[in-house]
């Protein structure tokens, strides 16, 4: 049934606000009451204003392929709802240089994480997209999508369809990749290790390119990292085959303006008469019908926040609620709406309209730590931002002449090691081998061309008239799991994030292991002839913590680690009896016309950073609930 119920507001008259409003001044009458007996079913049905055929909850990265694909044929109606404003409010969201203005702007959820029990109670500062776009819209813009052999260990734990041959024709799909050399401006920057395979890509709406600067000592890194951490250079890394290095395939496109889910997805489908996008609406509960005769709720619908008017609307949807909140509000919005686990339900008041203990569990990430060196100016982009002269020019450099420093991300430039089981044994880390984390990359690392992540470490504070590098290394095989809970029963207010890096022991072994790695790579002739000063320029830890010295460096580690934002797994896809939340079709267990199409369904953690993954699996959502829904158009 196609229902073009939609009302007279459009997204280019609606008013960005940047605070949620309370839900608690106008409270929905089908809204779930927070504890007594519930009304009968004819009083709790809500009074829908808009009909559609799916509504999607978020319109972040994965959101918008959805509102993408699911209006593709014309056959469904759609409303997304995003809580965020509009991306363009900030407009350094597009260009690569821009990237160091987006945290703690109007399109950052600003999170903080719990005080970290295993990082020395620091609370960390937790990045996450608020906008159309979502995360796609403020992250590092590196893509990639990992190694074959995560995706056929998704399928062996319960999840047919989503080997690497299943999924690998949905990523090239998705994306299109543009040569480094295909305009005249690109061609004039360094092409050195800018290569790609093709076929690996498709003629989809997310477009692939190359930074356009580099610095000498970037491409110098991939030498220095090849020899010192035996990974191969490689012409793709995109085609599953995870191990490697290169200078990393960048979400932009080849003006080198970033090609987030909303420049790409949305910008395609955003004129289509059976897509409604309204972004300043804030979810703020799932509506379910009444379980009758022993059948699953179903559910039937949402409410938002419309804030540009401040009314609370409902919105139906005849055929299915998808939640992309990604992995933090997912889990809460399933939780504060009655789904999720009994007591942490009832802790805030919640009277659980289904109990699944996992939901929230499993938070499954990757962190990071670097160490910085002090370098010559130019190996390093710290000139750039030091003034606002130097920012103006570099801007003006890239506005008019698509030239310097500010076409470049800080960092896109990575490399995938893989460890040999008798590495792994000899250094103590079993358990990654015992876990299944075998025939993948297990440590990233990563190069920035600045004092990376910006704040001063307890060793050293970068100096204003001083250029820096950064080396950082980040596990692909974290086993330390953390979980998100509620800290009250409305969307209102932020969840509790607990990350918990290095809760589990073999976390710091790989930490520790990888930091002296870091210290080969650094004192690397390669790179090491950008230094100044002694121990290849290193001043932070520097001499403090010695090469062998495995207490002073795990502490280095923990007084540094910071997340690398690929926060997942809290409502993962696995089956029921294993701990999972969605089953291989991304349906919620236990109720009817509820799925989770995001970050937060991924059952194990790829090998890479997670965008290209989360693009993968927007776009086989997508095919699922198509084909569900007899829609054979495409
Ligand atoms: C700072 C940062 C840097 C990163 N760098 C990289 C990188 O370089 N490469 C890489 O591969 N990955 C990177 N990532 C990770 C990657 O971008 C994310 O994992 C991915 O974009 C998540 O997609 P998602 O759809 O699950 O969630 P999101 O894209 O975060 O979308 C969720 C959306 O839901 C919205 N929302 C939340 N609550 C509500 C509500 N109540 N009502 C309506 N809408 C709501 C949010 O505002 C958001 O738009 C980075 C992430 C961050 C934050």
């Amino acid at each position: 049934m196609l229902l073009n119920m939609f009302r007279s507001s459009s997204i280019g008259t609606l008013v960005s606000v940047a605070l949620l409003l309370s839900t608690s001044t106008a409270t929905p009458a089908w809204k779930r009451q927070n504890s007594g007996t519930p009304p009968p079913a004819q009083a709790q049905d809500p009074s829908f204003e808009e009909e559609y055929d799916f509504v999607i909850a978020g319109g972040g990265t994965a959101g918008l392929v959805l509102a993408n694909r699911l209006t593709e044929s014309g056959k469904f109606s759609v409303l997304c709802l995003e809580a965020g404003p509009n991306p363009e409010v900030v407009h350094a969201y597009q260009t690569p240089g821009g990237n160091q203005f987006l945290k703690g702007s109007l399109i950052d959820w600003g999170f903080l994480t719990q005080p970290q029990e295993h990082l020395g109670n620091r609370t960390l500062q937790y990045l996450r997209g608020r906008g159309l776009g979502g995360s796609s819209a403020i992250n590092g813009l590196y893509y990639g999508r990992g190694s074959a052999s995560v995706y056929d260990n998704w399928a062996a734990l319960g999840n047919p369809g989503w080997g690497w041959d299943d999924v690998y024709p949905l990523f090239k799909n998705s994306t299109k990749i543009k040569a480094a050399n295909s305009t005249p401006e690109l061609a004039a920057f360094s092409q050195q290790y800018k290569t790609f395979d093709a076929d690996a890509y498709g003629g989809g709406p997310l477009e692939l390119s190359f930074q356009g600067y580099v610095t000498d000592s970037t491409n110098s890194f991939v030498l220095a990292t090849s020899e010192a951490a035996n990974i191969p250079i490689v012409n793709d890394l995109n085609t599953g085959n995870g191990v490697g290095i290169k200078l990393g395939t960048g979400t932009m496109n080849n003006r080198l303006r970033r090609s987030s889910s909303y420049d790409s997805f949305y910008q395609q489908a955003r004129n289509r008469t059976n897509l409604r996008v309204l972004h300043s609406a804030p979810v703020t509960g799932i509506a379910f019908s009444q379980s009758q005769n022993g059948t699953a709720p179903r559910a039937i619908g949402v409410s938002y926040i419309e804030q540009a008017t401040g009314f609370v609307r409902q919105a139906r949807a005849w055929k299915e609620v998808i939640v992309s909140l990604g992995a933090f509000q997912s889990p809460q919005l399933l939780m504060t709406s009655g789904i999720g686990p009994r007591a942490e339900l009832e802790r805030v008041g919640i009277t659980p309209i289904l109990v699944n203990e996992n939901i929230g569990q499993h938070l499954d990430d990757h962190s990071v730590f670097s160490i910085m060196a002090r370098v010559k100016p130019s190996a390093s982009t710290t000139t750039m931002s030091s003034s606002p002269d130097n920012l103006q020019a570099a801007q003006e450099a890239f506005f008019t002449n698509l030239t310097g420093p500010y076409t470049a991300p800080s960092g896109i430039t990575n490399g995938f090691q893989s460890l040999s089981n008798e590495e792994l044994q000899a250094i103590g880390a079993q358990a990654v081998i015992d876990a299944g984390y075998t025939n993948r990359a297990h440590v990233e690392y990563l190069f920035e061309t600045v004092w990376y992540p910006w704040i001063p470490t307890p060793y050293y504070a970068a100096l204003p008239n001083e250029s820096y590098i950064s080396v950082t290394a980040s596990s692909m095989v974290q086993l330390s799991r953390g979980n998100i809970t509620l800290r009250a029963n409305s969307m209102s207010d932020q969840p509790l994030i607990n990350s918990n890096y290095y809760a589990h022991e073999t976390d710091a072994i790989i930490g520790v292991h990888s930091f002296k790695y870091l210290r080969e790579i650094l004192r690397h002739p390669a790179l090491a002839q950008y230094t100044i000063g002694p121990n290849a320029g290193e001043v932070s830890p520097g001499p403090a913590v010695g090469d062998n010295d495995d207490a002073a460096i795990l502490e280095y580690i923990k007084a540094n680690t910071i997340p690398n934002w690929h926060a997942s797994g809290t409502n993962r896809m696995m089956p029921l009896e294993d701990g999972g939340v969605v089953d291989p079709t991304l349906k919620v267990y236990g109720v009817d016309g509820l799925r989770v199409v995001d970050c937060s369904i991924l059952p194990v953690l790829p090998d890479v950073n997670i965008l290209g993954p989360v693009y993968m699996v927007a776009e086989k959502g997508a095919e699922m609930i198509r084909a569900e829904w007899g829609d054979e158009g495409y």
